[in-house]
């Protein structure tokens, strides 16, 4: 792709959007950068990356910004509805995400994680597998490490492992990974996406390129996709938590078995893994399935998912107060997560659910709360969408705050039970983000 000279628009100001025009700077292409929040709110690193730079024009914010424009680049939070992306389709100019961008340029094989749930977990731990079997790895892409600087940076690693989100997947054509790992689809973001089934169909696009000489592993207790297998033209393998597989990887009494990969039966220790729940059993498998693809050994697969202890605010343990455990999931965010959150404890529940709602399906938690929970605890702007869609099988309370929320688990919770934060929801409502919320639910706990 040849970008000298061509006028190239980038909306929003964050780190991607930030690295991406400085990368579009880099190959002689004039930057028209823009953002619907002011400037003095733009990513820190923008008036150093821009000053004195004759190819950036920061643009007022709106359509006419698409004049003469060659190409759009948004960051990954702009939704589709966005005025400036429709009428950039009407307008027949190309949108393309970040990561088809970086992709066009780097000749690195790149192993996608995506999914509702899993990718940040199940990307580090791939990273750090890579890392003990020495090969050199860009770990990127959602997590926090925008694809495009790893042209920026120079590097050249051996593989690039990207967590990507649908939010990324949106905007590519060309895309294609290596490696396709698609760990599951439950409902989420259908406030950006404007339904599940375009959601799901955005998902499915990371297999879209894919080709005899690639891989694609998908999760073989998901329904929504085996609809999709047909339309794949990479390999394919399959991870299952709840049933042996004649090829692939499966979990079997204490042991996960990883069949047709090699020539016969590999076999992995279940007391290997560390991180808590079933659903991570399945993002360890799909990362071992991965790591075998890109050549890592065996025994330095054992060694790194034994040394990997999760990440914060991933049921993560939060402290006891008189024999009350309490768990921060405040990146549980969605509905799959507060279920797969729920099944990990055998211990009496109290949930607190609540935040900024995303149109979430709530009603399909509901066998599942009365048969793990004791009391919830609705917090937040959803608190009273939620009420209406669980039913009345376990009791509700409802609070303004999380603060108060908290405190009020705590008083109904007795000496044996877990006082779980899994919100089901954003956490824009009271809070900047879901790290803010982790790390306010453990600050009350500690006052507790
Ligand atoms: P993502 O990057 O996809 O948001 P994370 O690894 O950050 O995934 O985890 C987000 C939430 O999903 C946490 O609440 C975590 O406990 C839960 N989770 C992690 N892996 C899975 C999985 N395979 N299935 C369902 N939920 C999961």
């Amino acid at each position: 792709m040849d970008l000298k000279g061509k006028k190239i628009v980038v909306i929003g100001m964050g780190r991607t959007g930030i690295e991406t025009a400085q990368f579009l700077g880099t190959r002689g292409a004039l930057v028209f950068v823009t953002d619907e929040k002011p400037r003095e709110q733009w990513g820190a690193e923008f008036e150093q990356m821009a000053a004195g730079q004759g190819w950036l024009i920061v643009a007022e914010y709106g359509v006419d910004i698409l004049n003469e424009a060659d190409m759009v680049v948004p960051s990954p939070g702009v939704p589709p509805h966005n005025n400036i992306l429709r009428a950039a389709q009407e307008k027949n100019i190309p949108v393309v995400s970040e990561v088809e961008l970086a992709a066009e340029f780097l000749q690195t094989p790149i192993i996608v994680i995506t999914g509702t749930n899993g990718k940040t977990t199940t990307t580090s731990l791939l990273g750090r597998i890579m890392e003990r079997s020495g090969k050199k790895v860009f770990v990127g892409g959602n997590i926090g490490n925008p694809l495009i600087g790893c042209i920026l940076s120079g590097e050249k690693p051996d593989y690039i492992v990207a967590e990507i989100s649908s939010f990324q997947l949106q905007w590519t054509d060309k895309f294609h990974p290596f490696v396709a790992v698609l760990l599951n689809v439950t409902c989420d973001h259908v406030d950006y996406h404007g339904s599940f089934a375009e959601y799901r169909r955005v998902k499915a696009k990371v297999f879209a390129n894919q080709t005899k000489a690639d891989f694609a592993l998908l999760n073989a207790d998901d329904g929504i996709q085996k609809g999709m297998e047909a339309a794949i033209g990479a390999r394919l393998f399959r991870f299952s938590s709840h049933s042996e597989l004649t090829s692939g990887i499966y979990l079997k009494g204490n042991s996960i078995i990883c069949k047709g990969l090699t020539n016969g039966e590999e076999q992995y220790p279940l007391s290997m893994i560390k991180i808590p729940g079933r659903h991570n059993v399945e993002n360890v498998m799909a990362a071992i399935l991965a790591a075998r693809l890109c050549g890592c050994s065996q025994e330095d697969i054992i060694a790194a998912v034994a040394d990997f202890r999760g990440l914060p605010h991933r049921i993560e343990y939060a402290g006891e107060v008189k024999g009350v455990k309490f768990y921060d999931d405040s990146k549980g965010t969605n509905v799959g997560s507060v279920e797969r959150a729920l099944q990990t404890f055998t211990q009496p529940v109290v949930l607190l659910l609540g935040g900024r709602d995303k149109d979430g399906d709530f009603d399909t938690l509901q066998p599942l709360l009365a048969e793990r929970t004791k009391q919830i605890v609705l917090f937040g702007e959803a608190r009273d969408r939620i009420e209406s869609l669980i039913g009345a099988g376990v009791p509700v309370e409802k609070k303004e705050k999380l603060r108060e929320a908290v405190l009020s688990a705590y008083q109904k919770a007795v000496s044996g039970d877990v006082v779980l934060l899994s919100p089901g929801c954003a956490s824009f409502d009271e809070f900047k983000n879901y790290k803010e919320r982790g790390d306010y639910f453990k600050e009350v706990v500690r006052s507790l």
